[in-house]
């Protein structure tokens, strides 16, 4: 399961805005451009709405559906952009996100699984075990407790306690539907909070039998358009 949902997070695309977006709540103004200049995003003067009062990125010259933001490191808007992850070598968004929380998750448990499996040589080190016990628990094994047992056990509980953490920290982002660069913005309450049971249907989809699965989140019941709309909660309207 660590490998599907690190294959999954690693190789789906985090999501665009469609070639024919529009907004539905499109910006007055019109075209800004700098006479002579070729395009979006050409010129000095940069321009970030179109004829249609949609906004564009300054950068990459794509229509930016609210909560997008330009990525950087790959050059790409990305829908709900949450931040580039260089341990899977992808921006993490809109479409990934499900797989990427599920990965770091169940890189934890496994993490806590391999410690439990060389829990012996922590015991014997410890004291807790003595040489005789160690050797029936493992059957009557010549396996000799040893440097690399006790770094397993260490590197294990350090890796699992740090994914866990990380895990808790992406948690109370979903359940708060926020995203790690919102929440970077300050202590401000997110303007897209639905509440919790909402908040997590939107990452985690609407049916709770596949909250553990790296599918593709279905997002016809929290009707966010495919990441391109985001209903704001009452409190902020
Ligand atoms: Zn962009």
């Amino acid at each position: 399961m660590v490998l599907l949902c690190y294959l999954k997070t690693a190789l789906t695309h985090p999501g665009g805005a469609p070639l024919f977006y529009k907004s539905a709540h499109p910006t007055p103004g019109g075209i800004q451009v700098r006479p002579g200049a070729r395009g979006w995003g050409r010129g000095r003067i940069t321009p970030i709405l179109g004829p249609d009062g949609t906004l564009h990125c300054r950068t990459c010259e794509s229509a930016k559906p609210p909560r997008c933001k330009h990525d950087s490191v790959t050059g790409e808007c990305a829908l709900k952009f949450d931040h580039f992850c260089p341990w899977v070598g992808n921006t993490i968004g809109y479409r990934n996100y499900k797989p990427f929380v599920l990965f770091v998750g169940y890189t934890a448990a496994a993490a806590f699984f391999a410690a439990f499996c060389c829990r012996h040589e922590l015991f014997l080190v410890s004291g807790l075990e003595s040489r005789d016990q160690y050797k029936s628990a493992l059957g009557g094994s010549s396996w000799q407790p040893g440097l690399a047992g006790m770094l397993a056990v260490v590197i294990s509980i350090s890796f699992g306690f740090s994914l866990s953490c990380f895990l808790a920290c992406h948690l109370h982002i979903a359940s708060s539907n926020t995203s790690t660069v919102e929440a970077q913005g300050g202590g401000r309450a997110s303007p897209y909070d639905l509440g919790p049971s909402h908040n997590l249907q939107q990452v985690f989809g609407s049916r709770w039998q596949s909250w553990l699965m790296p599918t593709i989140s279905d997002d016809s019941h929290v009707a966010t358009r495919m990441g391109t709309y985001f209903r704001r909660s009452v409190a902020s309207v």
